[in-house]
């Protein structure tokens, strides 16, 4: 399917379980670690040319995995696209960097606006695509420029004007994100690390350890405490087959190695539904499904 020079690149049929914090789930038909836009731009092109989907693989921290093999070329960022840059008050970030390490290296400059999302797991990519944030202060604010590749495999660049972010979600669903370009203000590093150690404490404190097979299981709805609405529908405990949410840590669910995605579907389905029964808010699922 994909030119002789692409060929050490792209493998076929491979597990995604093993790439997905929740450590379940199927494998796809075709994978390709990728290090430079150069290859994506030709990837993308030639899965195109092939009706073939193209699907983008961050750190697996927000992703449900069914069994059934997924026929698309799934690509995980690498190499250029883990560069941190930064000049002036601005950081222009490769979407494979962890949102970890743009953090501190954003502290490390002395520059603040970013010390509110220390703890999030994951890619940068990810984040300015789903817009991560903690209430209502997010990444997307903060985003100036996004540079990705669009679903006819021709790279693009969106200035402030023209990206939209809402509550957790963007208008960048279509792009492939590959940098984006962040604007911050000047202060004190060591008072910026200390906000940012701050918060991570915080943030540690009120998540389960990362090492268990995890995930968010809901969007946090704007103006509410998850755990109440959780408490008041009586689905703080509940569990659907190998998957249980974690009653200490209200919202986050967790699953066994026996887990299929069908038990957190259906987990979440009812959580979803007794809430809205019991509180009239309709939840909505912070995990995407593949
Ligand atoms: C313990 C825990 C705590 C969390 N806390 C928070 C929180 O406080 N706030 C919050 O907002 N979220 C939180 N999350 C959710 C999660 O961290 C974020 O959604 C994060 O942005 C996912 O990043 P990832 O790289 O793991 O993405 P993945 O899980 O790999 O992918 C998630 C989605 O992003 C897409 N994507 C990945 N990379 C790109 C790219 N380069 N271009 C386009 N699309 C891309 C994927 O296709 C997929 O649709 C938490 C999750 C866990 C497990």
């Amino acid at each position: 399917m994909f030119s002789e020079s692409l060929h050490s690149y792209v493998h076929e049929n491979v597990s995604l379980a093993e790439r997905c914090w929740l450590r379940i789930g199927g494998s796809a038909r075709f994978f390709a670690e990728v290090p430079s836009s150069s290859i994506l731009t030709q990837l993308c092109r030639e899965a195109t040319a092939a009706s073939l989907p193209v699907r983008v693989l961050g750190a697996g921290s927000n992703l449900l995995i069914r069994s059934e093999q997924i026929d698309a070329l799934v690509v995980r960022l690498t190499g250029e696209f883990e560069a941190v840059t930064i000049s002036d008050n601005k950081i222009v970030v490769g979407a494979a960097a962890s949102l970890g390490d743009l953090i501190s290296a954003a502290a490390e400059s002395g520059l603040a606006g970013l010390e509110h999302l220390a703890g999030i797991p994951g890619t940068v990519g990810a984040a300015v695509v789903c817009n991560s944030g903690v209430k209502n202060d997010d990444l997307g604010s903060r985003v100036q420029r996004v540079c990705g590749v669009d679903r006819d495999a021709e790279e693009v660049e969106l200035s402030r004007e023209e990206l939209k972010f809402g509550y957790r979600r963007s208008n960048l669903q279509h792009l492939i994100v590959t940098s984006a370009e962040i604007e911050l203000q000047r202060q004190d590093p060591a008072e910026v690390t200390r906000k940012l150690q701050a918060n991570w404490i915080v943030k540690k404190a009120g998540q389960p350890a990362v090492d268990d097979c995890l995930a968010q299981a809901f969007i946090e709805p704007s103006g509410w405490q998850i755990s109440e609405l959780l408490e008041a529908a009586g689905m703080k405990s509940a569990a659907e087959g190998e998957a249980s949410m974690n009653p200490t840590f209200p919202g986050y669910l967790g699953v066994t190695k026996e887990a299929d995605a069908r038990d957190v579907l259906a987990l979440v389905g009812r959580i979803a539904r007794a809430v809205e029964v019991q509180s009239g808010i309709q939840l909505h699922q912070q995990l995407k499904i593949w």
